[in-house]
Order: structure tokens, then sequence, then C-alpha cells
């Protein structure tokens, strides 16, 4: 009887065996980074921990979302990096390190993942990305056509279906969602909008970088409001620098 070849066996009989191929330079980084960058991730979570992290459930998060997709493939070995790169039309994604300090401030020690939390400055969709991971919904705005769409093609892939990106002036908010269990901003302000106060819920969290008064330049600190049913309770917490909070769309 004529024994029927195996999958293996007739690939080997017609096609030709793969040579040996050179290690590309440049051109390999970003496939080869797909193809490990667990491990690569795995690091940028230990330097994370290394800055004080704790939030275990924000550390999964980071160790999950691959921030390579979401730069430009010139970038992508700087991805992992614990620095702000650029995304187009003069914006930033922000540093992991950042990303994860403003996630764990906002889940403020909680176990239970966060309700609905609106996030301001959608940008390439990264943060929104880790914050899927965090909370039930996230609704994301971004006020530059180019970005939102952005966005849109880098998440796809993902099929977040808690992801909800939304295209406006983010400092009106978005009251269809409210009330927010968090509200949390990626582009400083000289004060906090007050549709994001009045969309805040209470017991809510607020965590935006702001302006700080009377500096030269535009120097932002981090804000953290909590929003109870005695009023708001704000405190301004280290240094930041993200790009500023503008108004209307383009
Ligand atoms: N979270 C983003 C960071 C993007 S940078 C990421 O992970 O990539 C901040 C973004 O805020 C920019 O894309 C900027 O266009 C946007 N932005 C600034 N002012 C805004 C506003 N009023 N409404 C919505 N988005 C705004």
């Amino acid at each position: 009887m004529k024994k029927r070849p195996t999958f293996p066996a007739q690939l080997e009989s017609t096609v030709a065996k793969p040579r040996a191929v050179p290690l590309p330079l440049l051109g390999s980084v970003p496939q080869g980074l797909g193809m490990d960058s667990q491990a690569v991730r795995q690091r940028m979570v230990q330097k994370l921990q290394g800055q004080g992290i704790t939030d275990s459930a924000v550390l999964a998060a980071m160790g999950t979302v691959e921030r390579h997709r979401f730069v430009d493939s010139a970038l992508v070995n700087q991805a992992y990096e614990d620095t702000s790169l650029p995304i187009g039309l003069g914006q930033t994604i922000s540093k992991p390190g950042v990303v994860s300090r403003m996630a764990e401030l906002l889940r403020n020690g909680r176990q239970e993942k966060l309700g609905r939390v609106l996030e301001i400055g959608t940008g390439c969709g990264y943060q929104a990305a880790v914050l899927s991971f965090l909370a039930t919904e996230v609704y994301s705005i971004e006020r530059l056509r180019g970005l939102h769409d952005k966005a849109r093609e880098n998440l796809r892939h993902l099929r977040l279906p808690n992801v909800h990106l939304l295209f406006g002036d983010g400092r009106e908010g978005y009251a269809k969602g409210a009330p927010y269990a968090a509200i949390i901003a990626a582009a400083g302000g000289e004060a906090v909008p007050p549709a994001w106060i009045d969309q805040l819920a209470v017991g809510g969290r607020l965590v935006a970088p702001v302006v700080t008064s009377g500096a030269q330049g535009g120097s932002q600190a981090l804000l953290v409001l909590d929003k109870t049913a005695q009023g708001v309770r704000s405190s301004l917490l280290e240094a930041v620098h993200f790009v500023p909070l503008k108004s209307g769309v383009a």
C-alpha cells in the first residue's frame, strides 16, 4: 500500500529547503521585537517596579500592551525605553513611567476594576489600551482628527470592545458617558475644565497635568483631585511634562 505522505514530508518534497538567511540589520528590528517583545516588556515592567510602581493590575497591563505597535517603525527599538516618543502632528506618546504612575494613582489601591474612565487626549491610543485592562469602559477623546484616526487603526487589531474613541474637544468632557469613576488627561492646561469635575462621580478621582501657577514657560505638575460628597479635595504631586491642552478640534 502506498504510504500517504504526511504534511512535513510533502512540504520537504515540494518546497526548497530555506537557505540560511543573514540577519538583516535595522530592517529586522520591528519583526524581531515583535517576536520576543514579551521579554523586553517584562524588563520594562521590572524597571517600573524599580521606580516604585506596585499595583499588580497596572504592572500586568503594562506587560501586556505592545507599546511598539503604537509608534512609527523607525522608533520601534525605543518603544520600551522610559521615554516619550513623537506620534505625529507635534504630539507624543507618554513615557511608560508616567502612564503607569497615573494609572496607579487613578486606581488608588483598589482591588476591583474601575468603572467608566474618561481619557482626554487619545493620541496614538496606547494609554487607552492600557486603561482598557483596568476599567470596565474607557471613553477617550482626541481633538486632532489625524490622531483619532491613527488610534483607531492602532487599536483595531487588539479588538478591545470596552474602548470608545471619540473625536472632539476634550475640555468639554463627554457627558453621555458620565458620571466617571476616573478621569485622566494626557495634556496639561492652566486649570481643570469645570466639565471634568461635573462629570466625575462622587467618589471618583481625576489625574491631570496642570500648569503650575506663576510658573514661567508652562511648568506642569500632576494634579490629583478627589470628588467627595463634601466637595473636591486636590493635591499637586511631582513635576511632569505634557503637551498643552488646546481648545477646539483640528
Ligand atoms: N495618551 C496618549 C498621549 C497623547 S499626547 C497616548 O497614549 O498616545 C496628548 C494628546 O492630547 C495629543 O494627541 C493632543 O492632540 C491631545 N489633546 C490636547 N488637547 C486636547 C483637547 N482639548 N481635547 C482632546 N485631546 C486633546
